[in-house]
């Protein structure tokens, strides 16, 4: 099944044996005449993918899943199922807004059975409640990896690229897959600081065009503290199930995630924890990495500049459309970010 970004109940998949695919656009330029159908004011994520899905891409899929992450996404839904452009299943998962209520499990829990009911008529397999608890202590032994990564990464003796590519083929491995090479990485984790470069945090969307962890290597910085909507913010940090019900444990592995401009979190708290991300790894400068015309990422980058310029740590903001590779006026600007952290070092 193809999923579009972000937030979705990966685990009833997995517990219904569903192969998720993420489709982040696919970058580069659009496959096919359709991204026209779409406002050009509109992000490259939502204009490729239709272009993908209409142009016969991921005809090798049997389903496509739409969950309502912004308008453009909501409008997508629409637009590929209705007007033209995806003519297999399709279906849509509406999650609920803001933090922790009981309307907001109340509402989660009828969205996610009501998808659960749709997928199961679907496959003609059922989903017990075993295979559910099995297929969340799956995902949280995955997440408790990669939040091991992510959180020891001074102490991890690979590049950005390396890491990277291992995070992100989570996006479409099986997941039994991904946890067999998340679990060797761990292991790899050392009990010193393996990394030379200067610490950064990188809060955005995607690592598109992934060259960019490249640059900033190669310019002396590294990623120490992750904050981007397709990795960190996707990483449960919990120990064990915080309820015997498996409906009502996926509905708090739901409401665990990192905040997310894209399930309403309180712009405050929000702040607080990008505030705890950079003071817990030493970040000496914030890169903010967004897409273009992406609304809920940019409505909270003036309160981003705002929380870490009051602190004094200098912030760059990189707007990109899915490149395949990143611009050369991109990377001077990098480049130059690096330089300006390694100076401010200096005269300290
Ligand atoms: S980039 Fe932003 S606007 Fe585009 S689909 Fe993602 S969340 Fe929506």
């Amino acid at each position: 099944m193809a999923v579009l970004p972000i937030h979705y109940p990966k685990e009833i998949l997995t517990a219904l044996d569903i192969l998720a695919v993420e489709m982040w656009g696919p970058p580069g330029p659009p496959r096919g005449a359709a991204a026209g159908r779409i406002q050009s004011y509109v992000c490259a994520v939502v204009r490729n993918a239709l272009a993908f899905l209409a142009s016969g891409g991921a005809e090798v899929v049997d389903g496509v899943l739409f969950p309502h992450t912004c308008d453009s996404l909501q409008g997508l839904a629409t637009q590929a199922t209705d007007l033209g452009g995806w003519g297999k299943a399709a279906f849509v998962f509406q999650h609920p807004r803001g933090g922790e209520r009981a309307s907001a499990r109340r509402f989660a829990l009828e969205e996610l059975r009501s998808l659960a009911r749709e997928l199961e008529a679907w496959t003609g397999r059922s989903l017990s409640p075993e295979l559910l608890a099995a297929a969340i202590r799956l995902h949280d032994e995955i997440d408790g990896c990669r939040a091991s990564l992510l959180d020891g990464r001074a102490r991890l003796p690979i590049g950005d690229p390396e890491l990277y590519a291992l995070l992100r083929r989570g996006e479409w491995l099986w997941p039994e897959e991904h946890l067999a090479e998340l679990r060797s990485a761990v292991g790899r984790l050392g009990p010193e600081p393996a990394q030379t470069g200067l610490p950064l945090l990188v809060t955005g969307y995607v690592p598109e065009p992934m060259s960019l962890l490249a640059t900033l290597n190669d310019a002396g910085a590294f990623v120490a503290a992750d904050d981007y909507a397709a990795v960190g913010r996707r990483v449960v940090r919990r120990n064990g199930v915080a309820d015997a019900d498996p409906w009502a444990d996926l509905i708090s592995r739901y409401l665990a995630h990192p905040p997310c401009p894209t399930r309403g979190t309180d712009l405050a708290v929000r702040m607080r924890h990008l505030v705890s991300l950079a003071e817990a790894s030493g970040a000496l400068g914030v890169l903010v990495h967004v897409q273009k015309f992406c609304e809920p990422e940019l409505f909270d980058v003036p309160a981003i500049l705002a929380a870490f310029t009051a602190r004094g740590l200098p912030v760059l903001v990189l707007e990109g459309e899915l490149e395949r590779s990143l611009s050369g006026q991109a990377e001077t600007r990098v480049e130059a970010f690096v330089e300006l952290l390694r100076a401010r070092g200096r005269a300290a």
